[in-house]
């Protein structure tokens, strides 16, 4: 019985897509962890810090989900925590070719890794941070998009000077 699983990526920000994977893969590992993947060539619209803050807030309902960040590969990364389970979620199509070539390549280094992925939920299958991030920049309506709780953060944060 696997008992850590790992939900790595971006999270610039987190969106209502993600904390849909996180509390569904909560709802069947004990222990979810919510990695942060430090890029250095992609600095990223939010700090890595206040991403974090943004999970936890966005997570706090869910007492078996924790936020960490990591730099370097995934597969070190989970064996370092002691986690087997990579989750990840597909949208569309066009999310699949790259998720297979990264399941395979993780796979080939670490074949005592699993990755697991769950299928969006279909309210949630057009949401992606860069989707957030282009219309709050224009002041646009993301309520739909963020959980509530981090709403106004996230919509300070991303909104561009107009004057
Ligand atoms: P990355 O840069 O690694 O793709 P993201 O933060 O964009 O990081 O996404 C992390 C994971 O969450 C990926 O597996 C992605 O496919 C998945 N994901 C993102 N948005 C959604 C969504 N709306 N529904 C389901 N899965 C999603």
């Amino acid at each position: 019985m696997q008992r850590i699983c790992v939900y790595p990526g971006s999270f610039d920000p987190v969106t209502n897509g993600h904390v849909d994977i996180i509390s569904r893969a909560a709802m069947i590992f004990p222990e979810v962890v919510v990695a942060i993947l430090i890029n250095p060539a992609k600095a990223g619209k939010f700090t890595v810090e206040k991403r974090m803050e943004l999970i936890r807030r966005a997570c706090a309902h869910l007492p078996n989900v924790r936020v960490e960040h990591f730099d370097g590969l995934l597969v070190d990364y989970m064996h370092k925590t002691g986690a087997s389970v990579v989750v990840r979620g597909l949208r569309a199509v066009s999310d699949f070719e790259n998720e297979f070539q990264m399941a395979q390549v993780n796979h080939q280094m670490a074949p005592d890794v699993e990755t697991l992925f769950m299928m969006t939920s279909p309210e949630c299958a057009y949401l992606s941070s860069s989707v957030v991030r282009e219309i709050a920049r224009f002041g646009g309506d993301i309520s739909a998009f963020v959980p509530a709780c981090i709403l106004e953060d996230v919509q300070a944060a991303l909104k561009e000077k107009q004057d």
